[in-house]
């Protein structure tokens, strides 16, 4: 590892800033630009973890010594969102729970196509239970609106919907994010040409 990344990796704290509609259309665009298709959302995986995007980015870089972040963006209970990696760059959100990476060698396909660059890994804060808090709600649904509005065809789902290969189901084999996140959002209004879970069948 080069010095420099590994004091940037110990000290730089995430860019961190309340979700505004500004910022929500600002995110969108910068997606479409970086020509995101998917959207695995997250879950901490600790009830009431009351933690941040920062201090789970030092658990995954530095005690686990991860190249990168599960996640792009971490959404706190309060609104406020912590930039972990850079939109369109790789991110490990889907690799503890099964195979991500194409491997010339390997008998099963890829799902590099749905979990890799063109991905947008979201976490969200646990704060009641394993849930969001209704602002949380209220700002990923305005969120993924926009993300559809710049990208008609982008596909939303949970990080257990997503495929591995692997699994006897074909998806990824993890509880992640703890609810079905194609029901909450064809009830939210979204549409089914929306949702990972209807559109992907395995
Ligand atoms: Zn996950």
């Amino acid at each position: 590892m080069k010095i420099n990344s590994f004091l940037r990796r110990m000290f730089v704290k995430p860019k961190a800033y309340f979700l505004t509609h500004e910022a929500i259309v600002r995110i969108a665009k910068e997606a479409k630009g970086k020509g995101i298709r998917y959207l695995p959302l997250h879950y901490v995986g600790v009830a009431n973890a009351d933690t941040s995007g920062e201090a789970i980015t030092r658990y995954h870089k530095n005690t686990l010594g991860w190249k990168a972040d599960g996640y792009h963006l971490f959404l706190n209970h309060d609104g406020i969102i912590e930039e972990l990696e850079p939109i369109g760059t790789r991110a490990n959100g889907c690799r503890a729970s099964g195979r991500s990476w194409w491997n010339r060698w390997s008998k099963f396909p890829s799902n590099e196509e749905y979990i890799g660059i063109k991905a947008l890994h979201i976490c969200f804060e646990t704060i009641v239970g394993y849930k969001m808090s209704s602002t949380q709600e209220r700002l990923l649904l305005e969120l993924f609106r926009e993300l559809i509005r710049q990208i008609p065809n982008i596909l939303i789902g949970g990080h257990r919907e997503f495929p591995d290969y692997e699994n006897w189901n074909k998806r990824q084999n993890t509880l992640c994010p703890g609810f079905s996140v194609s029901d909450w959002l064809k009830d939210a209004g979204i549409l089914k040409s929306n949702c990972f879970y209807e559109v992907w069948k395995p």
